[in-house]
């Protein structure tokens, strides 16, 4: 009998070898009717390039290949990667690659592509903010999250689950809710639920800012005291009192709301009076 408290390779202490890989976020879906739906969803034909991000067993993988022009699937676990390969062989279009998604190498991929996954949760958001960068090279993504998640990408100001991950998704597209999975749809069980959400990048992003780099630093450092006002949190942030008040007086935001009522477009607004508000101090002239 294997000790289970022992670490052998390619497990983590704890997990049997054969079994799912709790450290890799292994829940596997059960019967084919949740991945039909998901598959339907992503809605694939004979022109269309998918990647999978972590394929498993194969739930969504060989139903993809025989609808897709062609599938890339990427899965970090080599005991997965033999037997899939294995059972790839039939299909020409289908290309399993061992490697970790967040260091595949996307843009060596020639064609636009759909992404379609149900993602490893200790992973998921690092993977969302990278497909983000690609999106230029990204149709669409149907992607599986852990509910709680889900929520906080669609969220708009007002809602408890807004915040940085909400605007870092919505700014460069459009997510929205496909359906709710129960935990019970896979094995082992995890301790949440699911939702599936699909994602299509805007061709443009959402708000016309001055500049990007400075609209972002300020959504950081508001959201890094998010329950503070607004002008508490910028100004422990380290902006000047004197700044954010004619910024946002300006910008006609009260000082006393909080950063997650502040819209998109507000922040936007925030963001080029900052600038004009810098670039007006190093002309020496009144703002
Ligand atoms: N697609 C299968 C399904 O729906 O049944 C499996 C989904 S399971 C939630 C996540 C899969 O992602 C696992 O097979 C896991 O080994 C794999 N995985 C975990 N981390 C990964 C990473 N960094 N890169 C690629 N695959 C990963």
């Amino acid at each position: 009998m294997p000790d289970d408290s022992e670490k052998t390779e390619g497990t983590e202490k704890g997990e049997r070898p054969g079994r799912p890989k709790k450290h890799l976020g292994q829940h596997f879906l059960q019967g084919g009717g949740i991945a039909s739906k998901i598959i339907r969803t992503a809605d694939i034909g004979k022109d269309d390039a998918i990647v999978e991000i972590g394929p498993g067993r194969g739930a969504l993988t060989f139903q993809m290949a025989e609808l897709a022009g062609s599938v890339i699937a990427i899965e970090i676990d080599h005991d997965i990667v033999e037997s899939l390969k294995e059972r790839a062989a039939p299909y020409p279009n289908l290309t399993i690659v061992e490697a970790d998604a967040l260091q595949f190498p996307y843009y060596k991929i020639e064609t636009r592509f759909k992404v379609v996954a149900n993602l490893p949760y200790y992973i998921s958001t690092p993977i969302l903010f990278r497909l983000i960068e690609l999106r230029g090279m990204v149709v669409s993504m149907t992607v599986m999250l852990q509910k709680e998640v889900a929520k906080r990408v669609v969220a708009s100001p007002d809602s408890k689950d807004y915040g940085m991950l909400s605007i870092a998704v919505q700014f460069y597209a459009i997510p929205t809710i496909a359906f709710n999975v129960s935990r019970k749809s896979f094995y082992p069980v995890p301790e949440v639920d699911s939702t599936v959400l699909k994602i299509i990048p805007r061709e443009k992003v959402a708000v016309d800012v001055r500049n990007e780099g400075l609209f972002w630093g300020l959504i950081k450092s508001a959201f890094y005291y998010r329950r503070k006002m607004l002008f508490n949190s910028l100004s422990l942030s380290g902006y000047k009192k004197e700044t954010i008040k004619s910024v946002l007086e300006r910008s006609g935001i009260a000082p006393n709301k909080r950063p997650e009522d502040v819209s998109m477009e507000e922040w936007g607004k925030i963001a080029d009076n900052l600038m004009e508000f810098m670039a007006s101090q190093q002309r020496g002239m009144k703002f």
